[in-house]
């Protein structure tokens, strides 16, 4: 890794090659419409018959699959034989970078359900005449041809390029993942952590990651009272990054007097009695626990599928064009927290950089070109921001061995919310989801 200077040159280097990139793709699809207006314009109104389209078929829609169906969305010519077709069970995107707050905090509970349509590009929906079908539902199994709906009826869709994007943790629970699929379901599974950690007198988080981290800093900001204990299984919390990271997570988590068992794990919970048991013998007094540990890739459904695609952790190996590992199925792609492509920190910025790859490259296949843009994991991916109390965080920059770490003071209570919403094209906080939903429904 480099030293500080050299990053910020690095930095500001990769952002400026990353412009003149975007610039470049705009400027040649720009010029591509072009010559199909002129083609257009030059022939006979009485042409072939419409032909039936092809499926681009996206298999999740958060981070990186929504991104995925937006960059083809804007990409795919207006002739082409080509329409996407999304397929995702939860009726709104989840928001999970204020998850573990909204897990202590109430009354924000929607800002974490952002309704989706907007992000796409205006128009593009099949229900407005455009070339996005959007299903809610579920994949439950995937063949060389076709992926098949959990619905009853298991409802088979062909597709010519398949796009992965499943993510990871889906299924666990709060404060990684909201399970469920229905906002108002979901609200109320925020309501119940809530209240579980109002009503705590020992409090005991597991996993001292992102989530464990902002959830007991978040819990002992507002509860002063309340006795806070976070146990984590390596000798330093957010482990995964550079050490400025995790000393400013440590003075963070130990000035706020919450209690930081390092080295350790919970093997078991006795709720009668109110403890919990830890691997050395220790024993801990418990009324509420809170799990953050293990964010599994959802993998499954191309593991069935390509068994030597999934590395030892679960995850979808993928070439460098985001294809996944197998010379035989080269009209699949994996995108996001699901796949292994070096990213050192698995985040949103690097799933909607990964996913925009898959776009390009599934736009040029569809071209019959060879897909030729490269996803090469660059350090500027895994910024995050860290929460260390409801009026406390740390930017922090960088990779495993160096990196800058900037205190910042949190003045929003709801955190980026506001922001997550516009950038997904949606106005703060006025929930069109229904009305989306309607409109998909009606279509098919
Ligand atoms: C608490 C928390 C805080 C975070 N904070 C930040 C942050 O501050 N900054 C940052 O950059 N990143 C942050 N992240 C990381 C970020 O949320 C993930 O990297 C990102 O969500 C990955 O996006 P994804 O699209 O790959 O997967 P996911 O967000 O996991 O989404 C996968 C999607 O696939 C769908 N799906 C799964 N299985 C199926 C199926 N069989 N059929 C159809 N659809 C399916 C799911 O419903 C879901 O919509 C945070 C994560 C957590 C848990």
């Amino acid at each position: 890794m480099l030293e500080k200077p050299l990053l910020v040159i690095d930095g500001v280097g990769f952002a400026l090659s990353s412009a003149l990139s975007n610039l470049r793709r705009s400027l040649s699809f720009r010029l591509k419409l072009l010559r199909y207006a002129m083609s257009s314009s030059s022939k006979s109104s009485s042409s072939s018959e419409p032909k039936k389209p092809r499926n681009i078929v996206i298999v999740g829609a958060s981070m990186a699959g929504y991104t995925a169906a937006r960059t083809i969305a804007q990409y795919l010519l207006p002739d082409s034989e080509y329409r996407i077709v999304v397929i995702e069970p939860r009726g709104h995107f989840h928001f999970t970078w204020v998850l573990p707050r909204f897990c202590v905090v109430e009354g924000h509970e929607h800002k974490a359900f952002i309704p989706f349509g907007g992000y796409l590009p205006a128009g593009s929906l099949e229900a407005d005449g455009g070339k996005v079908a959007w299903i809610q539902d579920r994949v439950a199994s995937v063949s060389r041809e076709a992926v098949s709906l959990q619905s009853a009826g298991g409802e088979e869709i062909p597709y010519e390029f398949l796009i992965v994007a499943t993510g990871a943790g889906a299924t666990d629970s709060l404060p990684s993942r909201v399970p469920a699929d229905d906002k108002a379901e979901g609200m109320e599974l925020l309501r119940e952590m809530q209240k579980r950690i109002r009503e705590a007198k020992d409090l005991v988080v597991v996993g001292a990651g992102a989530a464990g981290v902002e959830l007991a800093t978040d819990a002992k900001s507002k509860y002063p009272e309340k006795r806070v204990v976070l146990v984590h299984s390596r000798d330093a919390v957010m482990h995964r990054f550079g050490p400025e990271l995790q000393k400013a997570a440590r003075d963070g988590i130990t000035e706020l007097g919450i209690e930081l068992i390092t080295g350790d794990r919970v093997v078991s919970e006795d709720k009668e009695k109110g403890i919990v048991m830890l691997k050395s013998g220790k024993e801990i007094v418990c009324d509420c626990l809170v799990n953050c540990t293990g964010q599994r890739p959802n993998s499954k459904l191309v593991a069935a599928l390509s068994p030597t695609s999934i590395s030892e952790s679960g995850h979808i190996l993928t070439k460098p064009t985001l294809q996944i590992l197998d010379d035989s199925l080269p009209n699949i792609y994996c995108c996001g927290d699901v796949s292994e492509n070096n990213t050192a920190h698995p985040n949103s910025r690097s799933a909607m950089r990964q996913a925009k790859i898959v776009g390009y490259n599934v736009v040029s296949a569809t071209e019959g070109e060879k897909p030729r843009e490269k996803y090469i994991p660059h350090w500027t991916d895994g910024g995050i921001k860290l929460t260390l109390g409801l009026d406390k965080s740390v930017a922090n920059l960088g990779g495993a061995k160096a990196g800058f770490v900037i205190p910042t003071k949190e003045k929003n209570i709801a955190l980026m919310s506001a922001g997550a919403w516009h950038k997904l094209g949606a106005k703060p906080f006025e929930d069109t989801g229904s009305e989306f939903l309607a409109k998909i429904k009606a279509k098919i």
